[in-house]
């Protein structure tokens, strides 16, 4: 077994749509980045690179590679995904916590668990674990002024 751990974070913009574990979160502003700004997304996959004793998504998709300016962050997860399956690693469990002052994300949460099961191809749901935490008005984040995410996942090589 192997454990991994993946941290992101990105500034909220106006303009931008929000994009979380590949669902579309309706809010005034969305989140920047060279890729569509899935937060989750990022965290999830750093995680399991990290499992797996590789570098983080920056060396496989650059933020200076102008071919994937805006991609859509769950072609980064299912490349990450292939990886794993190349490597002979199955997922026992990922938990997952996004941290952000506004919006309430509680009430989107069963349409991205089921998005992520879905690119995992069908997970269990009891498998997946999604919180959502306010920074309690302290600092940028506590302002409103970014979202951040944080990943854990449990990965088992097949045998
Ligand atoms: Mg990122």
């Amino acid at each position: 077994m192997r454990t991994g751990l993946g941290f992101d974070i990105h500034r909220f913009e106006e303009g931008r749509k929000f994009i979380l574990g590949g669902v579309e979160i309706p809010f005034e502003k969305g989140l920047l980045g060279h890729s569509d700004g899935d937060v989750l997304l990022h965290a999830f996959s750093d995680a399991l690179l990290g499992a797996m004793g590789k570098p983080d998504i920056g060396s496989f998709f650059p933020d200076t590679e102008d071919s994937i300016k805006g991609i859509d962050s769950r072609k980064i997860l299912a490349k990450v995904l292939e990886l794993l399956e190349k490597e002979e690693f199955y997922i026992e469990n990922v938990d997952i916590t996004v941290i952000c002052e506004r919006p309430k994300l509680l009430p989107f949460f069963p349409e991205v668990k089921k998005s992520l099961s879905g690119m995992m191809d069908g997970i269990d749901g009891t498998r997946i674990g999604l919180k959502a935490k306010t920074f309690e008005g302290i600092g940028e984040i506590g302002a409103g002024k970014a979202c951040a995410c944080i990943v854990s996942v449990l990965i088992e090589e097949k045998s």
